[in-house]
């Protein structure tokens, strides 16, 4: 019981001597342990751009250099900079005792995370995220990543935080894109509008989050089609 005073933990469990902060970069795709901090990604030397671009969204240096990945996936946070990214690179979890898609982690499965694996796929990503000041946390993040076969695009992902409890992929959006060309921004963003069920808050109405999210999410996908793959 609370009874109005801070709470205090029976027992912490220090992860550090776990020897999880390391970045691995194979021909598999890239490994990263689950106390990585978001700026050892930045400072990575192999990590692809995608990811790094990712990392940095995280608001400040600062935050950067105590954050670490799996904090950030059990926090969850709707609004968290790595993990649509992540969903869009169908980066797997490593626990104790088994491997999932991120996905499924975040609906709700838990255990001591041991690291996060990004496979090499070749993939083209597009992402971008939008804050009230550079000082603040996103208000509504994007990520895209897609595979291009001439003008057609073939299994779109697209992860979007700020609209839900917490990040989701918009599976509906991602079939509807899948095996056709683009379409016009316009159309783009009405079917990503209408894809998404944001609530009102202190960051913004629930109309506004939901016109950031549709050409957010726009972008990232028009992005990942004029860039090459870099995945
Ligand atoms: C001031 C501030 C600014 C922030 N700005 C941003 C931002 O700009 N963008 C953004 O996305 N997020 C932001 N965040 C949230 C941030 O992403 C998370 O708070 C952070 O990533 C959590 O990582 P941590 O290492 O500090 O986790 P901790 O706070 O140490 O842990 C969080 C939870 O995860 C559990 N945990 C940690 N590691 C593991 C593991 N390996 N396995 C299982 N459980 C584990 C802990 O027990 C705890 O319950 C901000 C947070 C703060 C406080």
């Amino acid at each position: 019981m609370n009874n109005g005073r801070t709470e205090r933990p029976q027992a912490l469990i220090d992860l550090a001597a776990l020897g999880l902060d390391t970045v691995e970069i194979s021909a598999k795709g890239v490994s990263i342990g689950a106390g990585v901090t978001f700026q050892q990604i930045v400072e990575h030397p192999d990590v692809p751009g995608y990811l790094r671009t990712a990392a940095l969204q995280m608001v400040n240096r600062n935050i950067r250099n105590r954050a670490t990945v799996g904090g950030h996936l059990v926090v969850n946070r709707s609004c968290a900079d790595l993990i649509p990214t992540l969903l869009a690179a169908e980066a797997r979890v490593s626990l104790v005792d088994r491997e999932l898609p991120l996905e499924q982690l975040l609906s709700g499965e838990s255990g001591l995370i041991l690291g996060v694996l990004i496979p090499a796929t070749g993939r083209s990503f597009g992402l971008c995220n939008h804050t009230r000041t550079s000082a603040d946390i996103s208000i509504v993040a994007a990520a895209a990543s897609l595979d291009l076969e001439g003008d057609c695009v073939r299994r779109p992902i697209l992860a979007v935080g700020g609209v839900a409890r917490q990040v989701v992929r918009l599976h509906g959006v991602e079939q509807a894109l899948d095996g056709r060309p683009l379409p016009a921004q316009g159309e783009l963003e009405s079917i990503i509008a209408q894809a998404v069920h944001p609530i009102d808050d202190h960051r913004g109405s629930a109309a506004f989050k939901r016109h950031v999210a549709s050409v957010l999410g726009g972008r990232a996908l028009l992005d990942a089609v004029r860039r090459p793959a870099i995945g």
